[in-house]
């Protein structure tokens, strides 16, 4: 079976009208940054639909017909559209054009550490699990990509500038074995950041390219909380080897979580595993456990999801005073029950990408 070429593409999205103006997206030059993914059964389709700030809350429905038009070919497995109401990015930040595939050489495995939704403990999941893996004795980098709410810093107890090494990298910060960036160490706290698509693409970019990040056997990526164009974008520019999905036990989180799982599916993302945090509570005076949620959702789920489940981590005072402090439980109590924890889901972690997750290198991009 042929898979759809770019004219094809093109094609199909010439049925799709700009309202009011009597001409289609694609005559009108609206349609940029089309993707065809080759994955053994078909191909996978994304492009940009780029319309003026003004119009882009009224045209969804175009977006779904652009999206519908598409599907239609031959071979199609999924088709994702983005409206963008941003012409140009910035001309003071250009854009590595997508041909040139991120070459991330000197790094093993990236590892995406994502979640459905906001506030279910990914941030304080990812950094403990960089330091458990380093505990364990791999070579570690994190990379805190939640643009929107850097919190790798203050987890970690890191301030300051970034030094610049002499082939001009940025020198990523060490913290308990772990190389880290993040844009927090970039723009002061405080600030207001209006991430548009472009930059967010841009910055996470540099840094995974422009940072000194050194021999590593596992990146730890932080990502922003939620399944938006921004993750899915994230999740194809970065060559991942895999995805750990954090949850909450509560069903709604679990709603969040599935749809996670469902779009790193889309682009192709082995799912290392589930991992359930703030599982249950465990009283610090009388070690006495109580099921605040309904506990075991998330290992339910991920039978259900067919993917493995990493672990559980208990609702737990000392995890979340410590991270408030900027030290990490399994860094500052390497003893503790919950620093075990963290450490046989870190083993896991590691089995599982030296196992049955298969070593990536990035998807293949054909590009207009
Ligand atoms: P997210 O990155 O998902 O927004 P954070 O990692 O910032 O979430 O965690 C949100 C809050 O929950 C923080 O105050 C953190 O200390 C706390 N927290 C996270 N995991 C646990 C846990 N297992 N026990 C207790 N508090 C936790």
């Amino acid at each position: 079976m042929t898979a759809p070429t770019k004219t094809d593409i093109l094609d199909a999205l010439r049925v799709v009208y700009m309202p009011d103006s009597g001409q289609d997206i694609v005559t009108l030059e609206m349609i940029s940054g089309l993707i065809i993914k080759e994955v053994p059964k078909g191909v996978h389709i994304s492009f940009v639909i780029e319309v003026s700030p003004k119009q882009a809350l009224q045209l969804e429905s175009l977006r779904r017909a652009a999206e519908q038009a598409v599907q239609k070919l031959r071979g199609v497995l999924s088709v994702t559209a983005i409206l963008t109401a941003h012409k140009e990015p910035p001309k003071s930040q250009p854009l590595p054009s997508r041909q040139q595939q991120l070459e991330l050489s000197s790094i093993r495995f990236v590892v995406a550490v994502a979640s459905g939704k906001g506030g279910v403990g990914k941030s304080t999941t990812a950094v403990n699990l960089a330091v458990a893996l380093a505990a364990n004795g791999q070579k570690v980098g994190l990379l805190d990509a939640d643009i929107y709410g850097p919190s790798v810093p203050r987890l970690l107890g890191l301030a300051g500038k970034p030094q610049i090494n002499d082939d001009k990298k940025l020198m990523p910060m060490m913290s308990n074995g772990v190389a880290t960036m993040s844009i927090g160490f970039l723009i002061a706290e405080e600030t207001p950041v209006v991430w548009r698509g472009p930059m967010v693409q841009g910055a996470l970019i540099q840094m995974l390219r422009d940072v000194a990040w050194g021999e590593l056997d596992v990146l730890v990526v932080d990502m922003p909380p939620g399944t938006g164009d921004i993750q899915l974008t994230m999740a194809q520019q970065v060559p991942l080897a895999g995805t750990v999905i954090v949850s909450t036990p509560q069903d709604i989180a679990l709603l969040d979580a599935r749809k996670g799982i469902a779009m790193f599916r889309k682009v192709d993302v082995p799912i290392l595993g589930i991992i359930e945090n703030m599982s249950y509570f465990l009283c610090p005076h009388c070690g006495e456990r109580s099921d605040v949620f309904s506990h075991g959702g998330a290992r339910a789920e991920a039978t259900k999801l067919e993917v493995p489940f990493l672990g559980e981590m208990p609702l737990d005072i000392a995890v979340r005073e410590t991270s408030d402090a900027g030290k990490p439980i399994t860094a500052s109590q390497p003893k503790s029950p919950q620093a075990k924890t963290y450490r046989a889901i870190a083993t896991r972690i590691w089995e599982q990408l030296n196992g049955t997750a298969i070593q990536r290198t990035a998807p293949k991009i054909i590009m207009n």
